[in-house]
């Protein structure tokens, strides 16, 4: 699937890439590459930039400084050289194989399921409705949904309509996913499906970037867990270092902060119960 990139090569790549608001810097000279298949999981407190850097990933934000990469293709332009910006269709196609998945589904509510899953492969790909049904069925049952395939968004749970949002980025075929808090506005008991299917999408190979506060998730399925501070890529290592041997004192103190977070909600549950 990922013909277009050399052996060995990150499909992403970011080099000293900033972004600020005004006055504000809120992204500082970060480097990062992923690597196809690889799942990196970006944490860090609320504030820190986490999504303004996701979403320069995908060229939705137009970052200010240093150089993104997908493929091989400079999103942006070289500082210190005239102002250069990758071509309409250069970006366009870059853009393309780049799937983002966003804390809210944005559905459209007066389409059906499959209509949401296809209307890009009819409007972007230019598919006829038989492909587009077809391919968008396919998808649909990979998230398990294909039986909602005629049902308004509106009867659907949160954690499906998220399914429904994944399903329609998988079928654009991306070579590459970005993840925005995906279960962060799910109810508590739909946020493990929707979990679930990002699990089987990474066991399927899909190189993904996912910003989360899943810390299981991330314990588990992630190969790197990068922690973003201020702005800056403090530690980027492997979920067993993060989680349980890293000596970033802000890193153990914002995991810190979420253990007493859950075990705080887990003492309400109790009571509640009981
Ligand atoms: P996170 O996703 O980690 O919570 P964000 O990337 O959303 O962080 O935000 C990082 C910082 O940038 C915050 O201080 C936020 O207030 C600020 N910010 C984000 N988007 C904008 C914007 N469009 N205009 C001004 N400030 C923004
Ligand atoms: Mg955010």
């Amino acid at each position: 699937m990922n013909s277009s990139i050399k052996n060995g090569e990150p499909i992403l790549k970011l080099r000293g890439v900033g972004k600020h608001y005004g006055n504000l810097k809120v992204i500082k000279g970060v480097d990062l590459d992923i690597y196809p298949s690889e799942v990196v999981c970006l944490i860090g407190p609320s504030g820190s930039g986490k999504s303004t850097l996701l979403r320069s990933m995908a060229f939705l934000e137009q970052y200010d400084e240093g150089e993104v990469y997908i493929e091989g293709v400079l999103l942006g332009w070289k500082p210190g050289s005239p102002r250069r910006l990758a071509s309409r269709s250069q970006l366009n196609d870059a853009r393309r194989n780049v799937g983002m998945v966003f804390q809210q589904f944005n559905l459209w509510p007066h389409m059906s399921v499959l209509g949401n899953v296809i209307e890009a492969l009819l409007q972007v790909r230019k598919l006829s409705q038989a492909e587009a049904r077809a391919k968008g069925l396919a998808m649909l049952d990979k998230v398990g949904l294909a039986h909602k395939a005629d049902a308004y968004p509106a009867l659907l749970s949160g954690g499906q309509q998220q399914r429904v949002a994944i399903a329609r980025a998988l079928a654009m075929e991306p070579h590459i996913m970005l993840f925005d808090e995906p279960t962060s506005a799910l109810d508590p008991e739909l946020v493990g499906e929707v979990l679930q299917v990002m699990k089987s999408l990474a066991a399927d190979g899909m190189t993904m970037v996912v910003v989360t506060h899943e810390m299981g998730f991330a314990a588990q399925v992630a190969d790197r867990v990068a922690f973003l501070d201020q702005g800056k890529i403090a530690v980027c290592s492997s979920p067993q270092k993060i989680f349980h041997d890293n000596e970033h004192p802000r890193l153990q103190q914002f995991l810190q902060n979420y253990l007493d977070r859950n075990a705080f909600w887990q003492d309400k549950k109790e009571e509640h119960i009981a």
